[in-house]
């Protein structure tokens, strides 16, 4: 596998600069096309199983996480607080305590449960400036995150569902797993609440787990402080393994928050959270996305999806209608003309971009492509338009695999 600090900045996807930061990377035009698609799918991907989507703020009184438990067992990778207007403010280590807040703002009925609450969200960590790097450890990140709120008995169908929209993304993104994790509390302070709840909600994941008949490891001590997890391990270009994905079990904020729905008996009961998310963070997604590609990306997030390669200058016009109809169908399409050298280094230089259009005298005259896919299949002349859109179909379906006219 690649290095993506190396080939991030190599193809143009994100930089840093020491004036913004170290761990603080910026996105390039590349990079930022890639996050957007990402970003784009999920939001469809949790509006189709049912989660509502919020905008909540990257900050937050220092209060609020003394309550969710934060400021106590995470505060050695929290920001410093802020001192403003008598009032002592931090930038969020998490969402969670956000979301709580939006349950708890009006009354809740066991009716409108599960409440699936999800955000594209800032969180930030203070990592220390020695183990930053790339996107992986980063001092901003950007969560892919949701909170189910639900009754305890919603508990293993919410964590279920999550698990199977976690391997659905992963098959649309060409990834994955090392290994499924079951995470538990290990030895040492840091764990709230009672043995017996532990003991409840890691029993419901195994039990998730085992009913997707997936094989996993236990992780004694990589337990949230407030609840057990499954983490979804992905290993990078050194075969180091990170976190990318969870799904928790969380019985300790409602508490914190004194969250309560009004079941059918018209009695209040406590909801339980389920934290999860699919993809992580934006940041550790495309790192892994980069290295596991090689920069080849799935089509439907391919920073560019189509170069369009006249044979000669005479064929520009020709091949700048083409590139205007394919960005009109959505694509992510460039036109590469004479000027920026001959047809085989042209070729070259697009190699990770997933179609050519080649066009030469025959095909323009014919109002045909020749389309060249980047594992080096040539596909047959087709009619722009039927070659267009059969493209445009496949990268709407967003597989990992290449569209084949033929297939
Ligand atoms: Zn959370």
């Amino acid at each position: 596998m690649h290095d993506h600090r190396k080939l991030g900045r190599e193809l143009e996807l994100f930089d840093t600069d020491p004036l913004i930061g170290s761990g603080l990377p910026y996105w390039l035009p590349a990079g930022a096309a890639v996050r957007h698609a990402l970003e784009q799918y999920l939001r469809e991907l949790e509006r189709q199983a049912g989660y509502q989507h919020v905008y909540s703020p990257v900050l937050g009184k220092r209060e609020l996480y003394e309550i969710s438990g934060h400021w106590s067992h995470y505060r050695d990778v929290m920001y410093p607080p802020m001192e403003l207007g008598g009032e002592a403010v931090v930038l969020r280590p998490s969402l969670c305590p956000h979301h709580a807040l939006i349950y708890r703002s009006r009354g809740r009925s066991y009716r409108e449960l599960p409440l699936r609450l999800a955000e594209l969200g800032g969180q930030y960590r203070a990592e220390l400036s020695g183990v930053l790097g790339g996107l992986t450890r980063v001092r901003a990140m950007q969560l892919n995150d949701a909170h189910v709120f639900c009754t305890p008995d919603q508990v293993a169908a919410e964590a279920d569902a999550a698990l199977a929209m976690i391997r659905q993304a992963y098959a649309a993104l060409g990834i994955e797993p090392a290994r499924y994790r079951l995470s538990l509390p290990g030895a040492g302070g840091k764990y709230v609440g009672s043995p017996r709840i532990w003991e409840r909600a890691a029993a419901m994941l195994a039990g998730v787990l085992a009913g997707a008949g997936l094989a996993y490891e236990t992780g004694e001590g990589e337990a949230a402080f407030y609840g057990p997890k499954i983490d979804v391990q992905v290993a990078d270009c050194a075969e180091r393994e990170a976190t990318l994905s969870t799904v928790q079990i969380d019985f300790y904020q409602p508490e914190q928050f004194g969250l309560h729905y009004i079941g059918a008996d018209g009695a209040r009961h406590r909801p339980v959270m389920v934290h999860r998310s699919i993809l992580g963070s934006m940041e550790r997604v495309v790192a892994h996305l980069i290295e596991r590609h090689g920069g080849a990306f799935p089509d439907w997030l391919a920073p560019e999806q189509l170069v369009v390669l006249p044979v000669t200058d005479a064929l520009v016009p020709s091949a700048a209608s083409i590139t205007g109809r394919a960005a009109a169908l959505g694509l992510r399409a460039r036109l590469a003309g004479p000027e920026l050298g001959t047809l085989g280094s042209r070729i070259r230089s697009a190699r990770l971009v997933p179609y050519q259009a080649v066009i030469g005298e025959k095909e323009s005259a014919a109002g045909q492509v020749a389309v060249r896919l980047r594992d080096g299949r040539r596909l047959p002349p087709l009619p722009a338009d039927a070659a267009l859109a059969g493209i445009a179909a496949h990268v709407a379906g967003r597989r990992a695999g290449l569209w084949d006219a033929a297939a």
